[in-house]
């Protein structure tokens, strides 16, 4: 399977008053087509800091850290962006879908902001919203609907059009479980069918259906675990 991300010994500072925090202290990670990888760890391990820089939102000290065979280090500001844009969805804790616009509209606007024209735009982006099972529901705006399906929009923004690569930090974090395990479905879904997926989680569960679990503890990454053995050996690291 094709890689999509690689990342090397990857560095990351941030001040800390008169200190200095290693929120990434020399990680490798790797993201191939198929995957759905589930990063976890106790809160300021480094999780969210290792999104971003896949995300190309965050640049490293030190390292290397490649998208679809672009280095991000070193990469001018246009390259980064349509990089992102071409490549990479995310869904952040922060769904940042914009009020006044329709589900479609919001799902639609990365493309749009790509410069595809906007029925072409839209067209993918009922696409992507059959494909989160809310087909019906894009002339609703955010606050007509619930939590699980604001969820699934942002999902939806995350994979429209031909982007292979969906981050997302705690897809799952403030629904109900049965919300929950729709949105974790909808992850699985896309990585069978070709995206390389990551997501932040707590939610043992849910690391529970990744092909590679990644624990992170201050900064490095302290285990992986791969299928088949993500079920038993979850159990052990997490006690
Ligand atoms: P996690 O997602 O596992 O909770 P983070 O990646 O958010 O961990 O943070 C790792 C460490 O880096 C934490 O100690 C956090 O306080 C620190 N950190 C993250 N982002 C910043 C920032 N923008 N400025 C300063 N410190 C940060």
């Amino acid at each position: 399977m094709k890689q999509l991300i690689t990342i090397r010994d990857a560095k990351k500072r941030y001040p800390n008053g008169t200190d200095v925090i290693h929120a990434l202290a020399g990680v490798d990670f790797d993201l191939h087509e198929g995957e759905l990888v589930a990063v976890t760890g106790r809160s300021g391990s480094g999780k969210s800091t290792l999104l971003k820089v896949c995300a190309g939102i965050e640049v490293v000290d030190s390292g290397s850290v490649a998208v679809v065979g672009t280095e991000l280090q070193g990469a001018t500001p246009a390259a980064l962006a349509a990089t992102r844009r071409h490549h990479i969805g995310v869904v952040f804790q922060q769904l940042n879908l914009l009020p006044s616009l329709t589900a479609l509209e919001n799902v639609a606007l990365p493309l749009e902001l790509d410069g595809v024209a906007v029925k072409e735009a839209n067209a993918a982006a009922q696409v992507a919203l059959d494909r989160v099972d809310l087909g019906d529901r894009g002339d609703q705006f955010p606050d007509q609907l619930s939590g699980g399906q604001r969820q699934r929009v942002a999902i939806a923004r995350g994979i429209v059009g031909s982007r292979n690569i969906l981050l997302a930090d705690e897809p799952t974090g403030a629904l109900d479980q049965r919300s929950g395990e729709q949105i974790l479905s909808l992850l699985r879904a896309q990585a069978d069918a070709g995206a390389g997926v990551v997501m932040v989680t707590h939610d043992r569960a849910l690391a529970g259906l990744a092909d590679r679990v990644v624990e992170l503890r201050d900064g490095l990454v302290s285990s992986v675990v791969s299928r088949p053995d993500v079920e038993t050996e979850l159990a052990e690291l997490w006690g």
